[in-house]
């Protein structure tokens, strides 16, 4: 699933190459995508794309003041394309295109876009076109941007403060925090050697600023790694720098231990139980509710 680091090199990419081109037209192809029917997807043809946002885990194109607003979701992809001019008209089926961005032709005669596929049966992909991206209910309700400046330790423990979740929760919370999802919230607490179930109104100060350097260091090399990459790299990118997360099984970068797992119902965590757990592995809870 693509997070802040890989949204934001997104953005940049996108930037580079579609701001001041002119939208041909948008064709959806998996209706279920659609969240939004006013304006109509229509009404982006003969836009110009003016301007390319992040916000949390969300793309933002913005074309001459309307908003075509992307979530990509746990299997969605944006691949951009030199040059959709010979491609086939979309239909709808079953394949993972869902939706196809077409953009002018430029003087080589080469009409560029991008495609947004998503794999698997599960379609949770989401495109909005609207005139103002707060109104969109999962843009309005996220918590601050760990890369922003305001994002200071104080900030952090104010988000903290009396918090009864466990840390590994509240990391993935797009109202807490916006932008980190299950990778990056492995990775961040391998950063600050902390246990994924700890109560979050238990840290001390001194661990709550351990986490929030945790947070910015982690999130700010991913982002560093990632820029420049083009759409296609970035997904191979992203895991050669993850330390714990889908790692199972390797030894740990930092001390040699074996990097363990606990399940879910649909997700699985990742640590390193000498780093982050005084070396005692944590109850797989799904196995343990299986033996009762
Ligand atoms: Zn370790």
């Amino acid at each position: 699933m693509p997070e802040l680091p890989e949204v934001e090199s997104l953005a940049g990419f996108l930037r580079e190459r579609a701001v001041g081109r002119t939208i041909l037209g948008v064709d959806v192809v998996a209706i279920q995508a659609l969240k939004t029917f006013d304006p109509p997807v229509t009404a982006l043809g003969g836009l110009t794309v003016t301007g390319v946002a992040r916000h949390g885990k969300f793309l933002d194109l913005d074309c001459d003041g309307l908003h075509l607003v992307i979530h990509l979701a746990r299997a969605g992809w944006l691949r951009w394309r030199d040059d959709l001019s010979a491609a086939k008209p979309v239909r709808p089926g079953k394949g993972p295109l869902a939706v196809r961005v077409r953009l002018a032709p430029d003087d080589e005669g080469l009409a560029p876009g991008f495609e947004l596929t998503e794999a698997g049966t599960q379609k949770r992909l989401a495109v909005y076109v609207t005139k103002n991206p707060d109104e969109i209910p999962n843009v309005a309700t996220l918590g601050p941007d760990p890369l922003a400046d305001s994002f200071t330790v104080e900030a952090l423990k104010r988000i903290i403060g009396g918090n009864r979740t466990q840390i590994k929760g509240l990391l993935r919370d797009q109202k807490v925090i916006a932008g980190i999802g299950n990778a990056y919230s492995d990775e961040v607490l391998h950063a600050a050697k902390m246990s994924p179930f700890k109560i979050a109104a238990t840290l001390t100060d001194a661990q709550i600023a351990d986490l929030h350097e945790a947070i910015v260091t982690t999130l700010r090399d991913a982002v560093e790694r990632a820029h420049g990459l083009a759409a296609k790299d970035l997904k191979a990118e992203k895991k050669s720098g993850l330390r714990v997360h889908n790692r199972a099984g390797q030894p740990c970068d930092v001390c040699g231990d074996t990097i363990r797992e606990v399940s879910f119902a649909d997700s699985s965590l990742q640590y390193c139980p000498t780093c982050q757990t005084g070396g005692k592995p944590l109850a797989d809870r799904r196995l343990s509710k299986l033996l009762k």
